[in-house]
């Protein structure tokens, strides 16, 4: 057992009289240090425990950096279905608002701007098993039991070796 000594009185440690600050808002909270040290990536002088609030926000610029590499395609997004890049980008954002990650909003808001204006979107296995959260074979797989073709790329006869066959 450890405790703590304050002005000669003892104090014991236990999970619910320990705190710490979030380092953002200044919060502060109860924390349990057995589960931080048993976690196994905390220390008891360096850890930096952001509250929940905080940790959301953090986790969401984030992610918003992440969108500001995408900048291009969001671009070509928009030229397509003929709308500006912040209609694209809010699709994506409230996307990444209920926890899906850049890829996968890049690919709804495809799919959400075709639905709505009719001009077709063409979406790689790759991109179908990332929505999907399989394989690109599942993927493939479940697209055909829901009746949906899919399209294959392929070249002229004579011309194999442009795929380098
Ligand atoms: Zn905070």
């Amino acid at each position: 057992m450890f405790y703590l000594k304050h002005k000669g009185r003892r104090l014991e440690i236990h999970d619910d009289n320990v705190y710490t600050r979030c380092p953002q808002c200044g919060k502060e909270r109860v924390v349990d240090l057995q589960e931080i040290l048993s976690s196994g990536d905390g220390d008891l002088y360096g850890t930096a425990i952001f509250c929940s609030g905080c940790l959301e926000k953090h986790k969401k610029e984030i992610k918003l950096q992440e969108l500001g590499l995408h900048t291009s395609e969001i671009e070509s997004i928009a030229r397509r279905h003929n709308t500006s890049s912040d209609e694209v980008k809010g699709i994506v954002t409230s996307g990444l608002e209920h926890g899906f990650d850049v890829k996968t909003c890049l690919i709804g808001a495809r799919l959400a701007l075709s639905l709505s204006d009719g001009v077709e979107e063409y979406f790689t296995a790759e991109e179908a098993a990332a929505v999907m959260g399989t394989d690109e074979q599942t993927a493939v797989q479940e697209m055909e039991k829901a009746g949906v073709s899919p399209a294959r790329i392929t070249t002229l006869p004579g011309f194999e070796w442009l795929l380098g066959k």
